[in-house]
């Protein structure tokens, strides 16, 4: 069991837990302690794991004002001494793996598999982020007089403010700041207060790397201390990853302002499309890890099964025999295949979609959201637990049930009939685009689909899960605008000059 008291905030190279320090304005001395702190919990258990400072506004001051004051030394360094102290952290994240992804586990309640492939996913993108320091970073250009030289240059846009989700508490940070410190900004990060503890564990690899202080800056918190950062004037671009509900807000607030950026990588309804020539024992692999795994709360997860009549009936008969037997239960199992839901409040929104799918009119196939007593390990009776829900339902086009993301382990079958259009209208009614899967052996309605359909990531014959560092990570519509993570992250970090210069002593 680790610690029960956090450690703070990092600001400027120490650890503050903001308590009695002077920056703490009059309306924040007169908050109780209980106001101040907030728990992590372990969603399995309901056993709080410790318990953390609550980040004000005056905090996040603390740490702006910190990484302003690093930038100009920071961006100075060249891009590989800057990648230096970001190998070092790469190595602790492989040294490390085993031990990370089992606190990932419990702070968030993935299966272990998945707690480490999420540190795996944390290295690769340090790995990444780190190594593209010594590739080129711009283009020469030909210009239209041969005397001139054009280039396109990049540099950092100052201040770089992070605000991520708790669903992959370790990868999710790393995609944003990697990319951002490399290429010379400082940052400001929150982590999700639902997994302060793998925030952290992050902010002491940064410190036992020597990164310069006020380079790397960690504020814990809620909401209202993302929404301070964001707001703030002294941060150049957000880089939001979560719902929908605040990427838009974030972006809406930041429109208004000349020279600040956001990008925001936000929800989906996903849908995978079965065809007529769907093999499908890809099929319905496909769709159980897509539907069930990190028990539907992934952004890519999919709500929505688009299946052709001529394999309707088969298709659903072997998904609901998989989905009604699958394993749900301690996630530091290794055989256990879903672990809990992240916190209370989350359960609460997956019954309500659960009885709006009623509701609208669903013939319910599976229904395990109560788990069964014997399903539930011995002592974790106050854990999170939720179990498939797997429905069918005629589709209509404004079903909220079919168009609002429930992010748990709850599925939509619909049967279409026509061609791969028909099934590709259906998949693109919903106001997201993130990502979604096709499962056919015609490569014509592969390529139909992979066109059409309004999609950031699109997989075929694959799980609709899965991204690799060296591909965009994004999505259309409600889902994206602009991209924090991964490779294209870069051009939410950087600045572009267009450089020309004349080489003669002729005045043009
Ligand atoms: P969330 O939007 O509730 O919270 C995300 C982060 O934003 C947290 O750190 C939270 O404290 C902070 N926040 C909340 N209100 C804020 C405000 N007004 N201003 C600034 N920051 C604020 O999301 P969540 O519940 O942590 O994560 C689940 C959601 O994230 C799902 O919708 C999921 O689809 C999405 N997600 C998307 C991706 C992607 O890459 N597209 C990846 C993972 C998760």
């Amino acid at each position: 069991q680790r610690t029960e008291r956090g450690r703070g905030h990092y600001i400027g190279g120490e650890w503050t837990d903001g308590n009695g320090a002077e920056r703490r304005s009059a309306s924040d001395r007169t908050r109780s302690d209980a106001e101040r702190t907030f728990e992590s919990e372990n969603p399995a258990t309901g056993e709080t794991l410790a318990t953390f400072q609550r980040g004000t506004a005056a905090d996040v001051d603390a740490a702006l004002a910190a990484a302003e004051s690093a930038a100009e030394a920071w961006r100075s360094l060249s891009y590989i001494d800057r990648a230096e102290y970001l190998w070092d952290i790469y190595h602790e994240l492989r040294d490390r793996h085993d031990e990370l992804g089992e606190i990932v586990s419990k702070e968030c309640g993935k299966e272990i598999s998945e707690g480490k492939a999420d540190v795996t996913e944390a290295w690769h993108m340090v790995e990444w982020a780190a190594g593209n320091a010594r590739h080129p970073h711009g283009d020469i250009v030909p210009s239209e007089i041969g005397s001139k030289d054009a280039y396109m240059r990049r540099k950092p846009r100052g201040v770089v403010g992070c605000i991520t989700p708790w669903n992959f508490p370790v990868a999710i940070p790393f995609w944003h700041m990697a990319i951002a410190l490399v290429e010379g900004n400082t940052v400001v990060w929150k982590p999700a207060e639902q997994t302060p503890w793998c925030g952290q564990i992050i902010a002491e690899m940064f410190e036992e790397s020597g990164i310069p202080d006020g380079v790397f800056n960690m504020v814990q918190g809620f909401g209202d201390a993302g929404a301070a950062i964001a707001d703030d004037e002294r941060v150049d671009t957000v880089l939001f990853t979560g719902s929908a509900e605040v990427g838009h807000e974030i972006a809406g607030n930041v429109g208004g302002e000349p020279g600040k950026l956001a990008a925001c990588e936000m929800g989906g309804k996903n849908g995978i499309v079965i065809t007529e020539e769907a093999d499908l024992d890809i099929a319905v692999h496909a769709a159980i890890m897509s539907s069930f795994k990190t028990t539907g709360q992934r952004c890519v997860s999919s709500e929505r099964l688009i299946v052709h009549e001529d394999v309707y009936d088969e298709f659903k008969a072997r998904f609901v025999d998989i989905a009604a037997d699958i394993a749900v239960g301690d996630p530091l199992e290794e055989d256990t295949f879903m672990g809990p839901a992240i916190e209370a409040d989350h359960v609460e929104k997956i019954r309500g979609y659960n009885e709006l799918a009623r509701e609208e009119g669903a013939n319910v196939l599976v229904d395990r959201f109560e788990l069964a007593n014997e399903e539930i390990p011995d002592g974790s009776e106050d854990g999170h637990w939720v179990g498939p829900f797997v429905y069918e339902i005629d589709y209509e086009s404004d079903l909220r049930c079919l168009n609002e993301e429930c992010f748990g382990p709850h599925v939509a079958l619909i049967e279409y009939s026509g061609g791969i259009e028909d099934a590709v209208e259906i998949h693109d009614d919903t106001p997201y685009g993130l990502a979604g899967a096709i499962i056919s052996e015609d490569y014509r309605q592969l390529n139909y689909f992979r066109d059409r359909a309004d999609l950031g990531l699109a997989y075929a014959n694959l799980p609709c899960i899965g991204a690799e560092v060296q591909l965009p990570f994004g999505g259309v519509k409600k889902s994206g605008n602009g991209y924090p993570s991964a490779r294209e992250a870069i051009e939410a970090v950087t600045e572009r000059t267009a450089w020309t210069m004349n080489n003669s002593r002729e005045i043009e």
